[in-house]
């Protein structure tokens, strides 16, 4: 069977507690959305967003997590942590932490450990800046990225990969169909390798997707969902990226 598509908001460091009445208009416009709906809030506003999606079909998520499972490391927050305020999922390895904090894949492949370990879905995002691209390295660069990133005993279950294009993210830029199409594409060969059922392993998109484009992206082989930045912000936009799918 196809796996559940997924539309997943990555609110970054925005959004307070006056923004979780976008979480109830968004819910109640979506009671029964054909999809898996998830917003990732700064940490903050994690147990308060579960406590207000409680009884809708929207799920929570973290952005970021610690490799260890607690101890003397300030600032940080565990998997278990996320966990235990109601997460269910947790972005790592997005292209802001890799450049503002230096997370190499090894880094990404240690938290996504510790979060499967707590229970949580990992949504482990990869992609080429536009230099890359220019250079004729995005599939080697994603492929290195995959390869890195991934922790033992990956699957369709525990994980899920965003296909990010560094150039694309908060420019109104994406790229082609076709150049999604090839890099999903080879995303899918690269997991046949190492996981027993990539066939269902879902492969988001993410950069710039609007309610505009979300349906022409969606339809795109091997793109099973979006992982959305700005346009996760206000209900009615992220609405209509959710009733895209
Ligand atoms: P964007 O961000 O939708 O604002 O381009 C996507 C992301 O960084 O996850």
């Amino acid at each position: 069977m196809a796996p559940r598509k997924l539309a997943a908001g990555n609110w970054k460091m925005n959004g307070d507690l006056a923004s979780l009445t976008e979480i109830d208009q968004l819910c109640k416009a979506h009671p029964e959305p054909g999809c898996d709906m998830l917003i990732c809030p700064p940490a903050l506003l994690v147990y308060p967003m579960v406590a207000s999606a409680q009884t809708h079909a929207l799920m929570v998520g973290g952005q970021d997590c610690h490799a260890k499972e607690s101890g003397a490391h300030t600032g940080d927050i565990s998997a278990a942590q996320l966990r235990d305020a109601g997460a269910d999922y947790v972005i790592l390895g997005h292209s802001e932490r890799r450049a503002d904090h230096g997370e190499t894949n090894a880094d990404v492949a240690a938290k996504a450990a510790a979060a499967h370990q707590a229970g949580l879905i990992a949504i482990i995002c990869v992609g080429e800046t536009e230099a890359q691209r220019d250079a004729g390295e995005t599939l080697s660069v994603i492929g290195d990225q995959i390869a890195g990133s991934l922790p033992e005993r990956s699957d369709s279950a525990n994980t899920v990969i965003a296909y990010e294009p560094v150039w694309a993210i908060g420019t109104g830029r994406t790229p082609t169909n076709e150049q999604i199409a090839e890099v999903h594409g080879f995303i899918r060969r690269q997991l046949d390798g190492r996981t027993g059922d990539a066939v269902n392993l879902r492969l988001l998109y993410g950069g710039s997707v609007k309610p505009v484009n979300a349906a022409e992206i969606f339809a795109i082989p091997n793109v099973d969902g979006a992982l959305v930045g700005g346009a996760s912000l206000k209900a009615a936009d992220f609405g209509g990226i959710v009733a895209a799918l």
